[in-house]
């Protein structure tokens, strides 16, 4: 289980501000396309959720 994810998206909510580390209690890591990912550009968070809304 991954127990300190690190993150450089600051736009997150989620986002640690200036730590580059997801507070969220779990994460959603999906695929960005409709196969499986063959590297890691190929995958997303979807537990984004923009900061300031
Ligand atoms: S929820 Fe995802 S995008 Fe947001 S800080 Fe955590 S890992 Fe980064």
């Amino acid at each position: 289980m991954a127990q300190d994810v690190l993150c450089e998206v600051s736009s997150c909510v989620h986002n640690i501000n200036a730590q580059n580390k997801c507070g969220a209690a779990q994460i959603y890591v999906v695929n960005n396309k409709e196969r499986n990912a063959s590297n890691s550009e190929e995958t997303d968070c979807k537990t984004f959720e923009p900061a300031g809304h």
